[in-house]
């Protein structure tokens, strides 16, 4: 009979690991397990279409803690092992080498994996998709291969959402000629909307990416690895590599059958718990209820680093019993070229887009506004405001002052009691 863990933690991202850690921190004394299927110790995933492609952040950078680490707080590592199924009654997790761990607690945080595209030819080699630290040596050594390539080295890059506009930014600034597809017709436009997406077309057109919106992949040709992409209107886009940023799916695979509820992820209350007591989920794989201020609360699964990191901890805080809603501002970053790009808040609608400055300039901000209050904002180029627009958000303010350079955002933040 195998021993009870305390604790069981399915997926070692950012989420597991922040659980775990807050965890020991907290003082828990109890026998944790930490399950991931990658064979890598917990690393940051966001540098891996960034500095990482670009060679300026080396891998020993990304892991978050060394192996010692691990040890020295007594989390019991079971890396490069599937979770396959989770047994409620028997409160079990099952691997996929057979053997079974039970648990008092457990935490889901297995996260998303890539949505993959199924036209002809998409099996063959040379077809990049971007989610783990494996698949981005593998992504390197394509890239400096086409840099070395006397042939010229063209990637086709298929999907404008955020991984793909900072893979193309990636390439173009290391060299290659980049052509980005879209069946959408503008870059980003699903969370930054068509007046941004179009802010953001420009700047890849201007960095010489050949842009194609509304115009999606029908086949890949080559005779062992891709040769040539055949885009949707017939075109032939002759390549050394193609990456495709289709999006992801909540990697849930393994709960199927269990009995707990799931619906875009795994559904959990105000306090990361799932339908099941005692079952708790967090980060890319969970979808939680976000209550804005003065607006109907929205299920959400966000893949932002900042949300995995606090929704683990947070989970790791109702393991223990304590009662803390889960009741973060979202936010998340990126970088394409020169700029940095940072966004708080989350607003599906918006009734009002408000401009603070020239969103052709390489510093600017914008807020979604809806009900007369900022449910979200981009910043560019403007870190040192990130920390007064997530406190804007849910406020009720003036959009000509949020429009005026001049006038002080902090001013605009509400006081505490009179929001
Ligand atoms: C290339 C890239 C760039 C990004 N850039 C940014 C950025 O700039 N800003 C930002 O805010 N966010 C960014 N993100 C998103 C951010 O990395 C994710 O939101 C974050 O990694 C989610 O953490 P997680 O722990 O919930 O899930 P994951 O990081 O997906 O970790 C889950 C782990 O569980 C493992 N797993 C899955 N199923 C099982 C199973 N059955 N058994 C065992 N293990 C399992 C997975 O293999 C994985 O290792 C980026 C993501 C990628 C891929």
């Amino acid at each position: 009979v195998p021993a009870t863990a305390d604790i069981v933690v399915v997926g070692a991202g950012i989420a597991g690991a922040s659980a775990v850690e807050t965890l020991r921190r907290s003082g828990f004394a109890g026998r944790i397990v930490l399950v991931g299927d990658e064979p890598e110790l917990p690393y940051e995933r966001p540098p891996l279409s960034k500095d990482f492609l670009l060679g300026t952040t080396l891998e020993s950078r990304l892991f978050l803690r060394p192996l010692e680490f691990f040890a020295e707080h007594a989390v019991e590592l079971r890396l490069g092992q599937r979770a396959v199924a989770l047994d409620i009654p028997a409160r079990a997790v099952v691997l996929a080498d057979g053997d079974r761990l039970s648990f008092e607690r457990l935490l889901i945080a297995s996260g998303a994996a890539p949505l993959r595209l199924n036209v002809p030819g998409s099996d063959l080699a040379g077809i990049h998709y971007l989610r783990t630290l494996e698949d981005a040596r593998t992504l390197t050594a394509a890239i400096q291969r086409a840099q070395h390539s006397t042939a010229g080295g063209r990637a086709v890059v298929v999907g404008a959402g955020f991984i793909g506009a900072e893979v193309t930014a990636a390439c173009r600034m290391l060299g290659l000629n980049v052509t980005l597809l879209d069946v959408l017709s503008l870059p980003l436009v699903r969370v930054l909307g068509e007046r941004m997406g179009a802010v953001f077309a420009e700047l890849h057109r201007a960095h010489g990416v050949d842009l194609r919106l509304g115009e999606g992949v029908a086949a890949f040709h080559g005779a062992a690895r891709v040769e040539e992409v055949v885009t949707t209107s017939g075109a032939r886009l002759p390549c050394a590599f193609v990456v495709v940023g289709v999006g992801v799916r909540p990697a849930v695979g393994w709960l199927a059958g269990s009995g707990l509820k799931l619906d875009n992820g795994v559904r959990v209350d105000d306090y990361c718990e799932t339908s099941t007591p005692g079952i708790f989920a967090a980060g890319d794989v969970a979808c939680w209820p976000y209550r804005p201020v003065e607006a109907e609360a929205q299920w959400v699964r966000l893949e932002h680093w900042d949300n995995a990191l606090r929704q683990g901890a947070a989970a790791a805080r109702n393991l223990l019993g304590r009662r803390e809603p889960y009741a973060p501002v979202p936010y998340f970053w990126s970088d394409q070229y020169d700029r940095q790009l940072h966004v708080v808040g989350h607003a599906p609608v918006w009734e009002q887009l408000v401009l603070r400055g020239d969103p052709l300039a390489s510093t600017f901000a914008a807020f979604y506004l809806a009900g007369g209050r900022v449910r979200a904002a981009l910043a560019v180029n403007r870190p040192r405001e990130l920390v007064t627009l997530k406190k804007l958000v849910g406020a009720a303010v003036e959009p000509r002052l949020l429009a005026d350079e001049e006038s002080d955002l902090r001013a605009l933040i509400p006081k505490p009691g009179n929001a």
